[in-house]
C-alpha cells in the first residue's frame, strides 16, 4: 500500500507541497519559546483501547507504548466524539466537537480557522504535521495552523516516522516543535508489511488481499455475508494485532529519534481517532456507523516531564487534549481556543473532578447493504431505507427499487411493483430521515453508556448499560436502573437538539477526496 511514499521517496512531487528547509543557523525568532517543551501529538489510526499492553490485552506486542502509557497519564476509558477519521481528529486538533468544527463525516472539511497549531505557532512553535491518510490531511483543513502538513498516503509507520525526523532535523535546535504523526497502518485491510514477524492466517489474509485489489466488495466481508467474516475473524484480530505492533515500533522509532536530537522531554499525547468492530453489533473490520465501546473508545495517554504517573477509568474525550495542553503549556487565557472539551490537568494537580460525561454521534452508514442500519448509503450512489422487512433503495440516477430482506437477504428482486404501499410507507419515513444524517447518539458516564437509535417512525429508543459490568454492552439495563437512563437522557436530548441545529447538506468532496474514500473502503 506505500507506492506512493515510494513514489515520494524518489523524487516525485509530494501530494502537499513539502515545507522549506528553516536555515539551521537561524535562531528561533521568538525568542518566548526557547526552553518550551516540544509537544508530540501521535495518532494511531483504527486503534481499538483494548487492543494494547497495557490495557490488558496478553496478545498485544507493544513495548512503546506500553512504557509511555507506564510514566504517563493513562485514561482507560477515553472516547473519541465520531468514531470516524476526519471527525475525530479535527476534534483533536481544534479541541471542538464535530458540530462545531464542522466535520461530520470522514473527508469533511472543517469550517474553524483555529487548532491547537494556530496558537503554539504565535507562540514560537515550529508546527509540523505527517500523516498517512488523504481524509486526514490539508483536504480536509487539518493543516490549518501549522506551517506544514505533509500526506504520505498508506505510508507505512517506519517510513513515516522517518519522514517526520527528517522534518525536524530542518528545525534550529532552539525551536520547540509540535509534531502531529497519524500512523494509518492498523485500518482495514490488515497486511502488515513483509519481513515483519507476523502470523500466517491464510484466510483471512486471502479476504484482505482481494480486498485492497478491489476483487472483493468490502461491504460484503464488513457484513458478514456468507459468514465470510466470522470464519476469519480469528486470523484477523492477530493480523490486526501485528499491525499494531509494528505501528508499536515505529513509535520506538520516532521516540528515540527525538531523544538523539537532543528532544529528550517531551510532552506526549498517544491517541486514535476511533477504534474497531470486530463483530460487535453484526459489523467487522469497520468503524463509524455505531457508537458502541468497539470504536468510541480510544487509547489516551499524556506523558511528559513533571506529569505523574496513573492509570484512570475517568471520562476523558478527545476534545479535552487542547484545553490540556494549552494549561500544560500555560498559555495565557485569553489565547486559549474555544473548546467543548475540559482541561484533564486539573485532576492530578489540583484534584479536580474534570469531565463527567462522553457526548458522542455516530458517522452514517456508508455501504449500502448493511441492512442492520436504519438509513445506508450515500446520497449520490445507490443508498437504501431498511424498515423491518422491506428496504427501498435508490440509484445515484433516482430509480427506486424496492426489496422483502427475509426472501431476498441480496436485494436482487425488485417488488416495488406489487408492494406499492411499503414502498410509498418508506419513502415517506425517508422525509425524516436524510441519508448521511441518519445517526445513534450515546452518552456515556464513567460507568453507564445510554444509545439513541434512530427509528423508522421518528425519533430514537434508547438502551442503557453498564459498561463496567458488561463491556460488551449486551444487556439493556433500562428497567432496572430508570434514574440513570432519565439522567443520561435528558443529557442526550440536550445534546440531539444542539445536533438536529446543525443539520444541514452535505457536503461536496473533491475528486481526490472521494478517490481516497474508495481506497480506504469508504466508497465502492
Ligand atoms: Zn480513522
Amino acid at each position: 500500500m506505500s507506492w506512493l511514499f515510494l513514489l515520494l521517496a524518489c523524487g516525485g512531487k509530494p501530494a502537499t507541497s513539502p515545507p522549506q528547509p528553516a536555515p539551521h543557523a537561524q535562531a528561533c525568532p521568538d525568542g518566548r519559546s526557547v526552553g518550551q517543551p516540544d509537544v508530540v501529538l501521535l495518532t494511531i489510526d483504527t486503534l481499538r483501547a483494548d487492543r494494547l499492553g497495557y490495557a490488558g490485552h496478553s496478545e498485544a506486542k507493544t513495548p512503546h507504548l506500553d512504557g509511555l502509557a507506564g510514566r504517563g497519564q493513562a485514561y482507560l476509558q477515553a472516547t473519541t466524539p465520531l468514531p470516524r477519521t476526519t471527525p475525530a481528529l479535527a476534534s483533536l486538533l481544534t479541541g471542538l466537537q464535530p458540530h462545531h468544527h464542522g466535520a461530520r463525516e470522514v473527508g469533511d472539511r472543517i469550517t474553524v480557522d483555529r487548532t491547537l497549531a494556530t496558537t503554539l505557532s504565535e507562540r514560537g512553535w515550529r508546527t509540523l504535521g505527517v500523516s498517512a491518510m488523504k481524509v486526514a490531511g490539508p483536504d480536509q483543513g487539518l493543516d490549518t495552523g501549522f506551517q506544514s502538513v505533509e500526506v504520505h498516503h498508506d505510508a507505512r509507520a517506519q517510513d513515516l516516522a522517518n519522514h517526520a525526523l527528517t522534518r525536524i532535523d530542518e528545525v534550529p535546535p532552539t525551536c520547540p516543535v509540535m509534531l502531529w504523526i497519524h500512523f494509518a497502518d492498523p485500518h482495514f485491510p490488515y497486511l502488515p508489511p513483509t519481513g515483519f514477524s507476523q502470523p500466517e492466517a491464510p484466510r483471512c489474509r486471502r479476504l484482505a488481499e482481494r480486498a485492497a485489489a478491489g476483487k472483493l466488495r468490502r461491504v460484503k466481508l464488513f457484513s458478514d455475508q456468507g459468514g465470510m467474516a466470522t470464519k476469519a475473524l480469528s486470523e484477523c484480530q492477530d493480523l490486526y494485532d501485528a499491525e499494531i505492533a509494528y505501528t508499536d515500533t515505529a513509535v520506538g522509532t520516532l521516540l528515540q529519534g527525538l531523544a538523539a536530537r537532543g528532544r529528550k522531554d517531551p510532552i506526549v499525547v498517544f491517541t486514535a481517532d476511533h477504534g474497531e468492530n470486530m463483530g460487535e453489533w453484526g459489523l467487522f473490520f469497520e468503524h463509524g456507523p455505531n457508537v458502541h465501546d468497539a470504536s468510541l473508545r480510544v487509547p489516551l495517554v499524556i506523558a511528559g516531564p513533571s506529569i505523574p504517573a496513573a492509570r484512570s477509568e475517568a471520562v476523558a474525550r478527545l476534545e479535552d487534549v487542547v484545553p490540556t495542553l494549552e494549561s500544560l503549556l500555560q498559555i495565557p487565557s485569553n489565547e486559549r481556543l474555544p473548546s467543548d472539551g475540559e482541561d484533564l490537568s486539573g485532576r492530578w494537580l489540583r484534584s479536580e473532578a474534570g469531565p463527567q460525561l462522553a457526548l458522542a454521534e455516530s458517522g452514517s452508514a456508508l455501504h449500502a447493504r448493511l441492512t442492520d442500519y436504519l438509513v445506508t448509503g450515500r446520497k449520490r450512489r445507490m443508498h437504501c431505507i431498511n424498515g423491518p422487512r422491506f428496504s427501498l433503495c435508490r440509484t445515484a440516477k433516482g430509480k427506486e427499487s424496492l426489496y422483502d430482506r427475509t426472501t431476498d437477504p441480496q436485494l436482487r428482486i425488485d417488488i416495488r411493483g406489487t408492494h406499492p404501499a411499503e414502498a410509498a410507507r418508506l419513502a415517506k419515513a425517508w422525509l425524516r430521515w436524510p441519508v448521511e444524517r441518519t445517526r445513534q447518539r450515546v452518552a456515556r458516564s464513567s460507568r453507564f453508556t445510554l444509545v439513541g437509535i434512530p427509528q423508522l417512525e421518528g425519533g430514537y429508543t434508547t438502551r442503557l448499560y453498564d459498561h463496567q459490568a458488561d463491556p460488551g454492552l449486551r444487556v439493556d439495563i433500562t428497567l432496572t436502573h430508570p434514574e440513570e437512563a432519565q439522567r443520561l437522557g435528558s443529557a442526550l436530548n440536550t445534546y440531539g437538539a444542539s445536533l438536529d441545529g446543525e443539520q444541514g447538506e452535505v457536503k461536496e468532496r473533491s475528486k481526490a477526496t472521494e478517490e481516497a474514500m474508495r481506497s480506504l473502503g469508504y466508497l465502492e
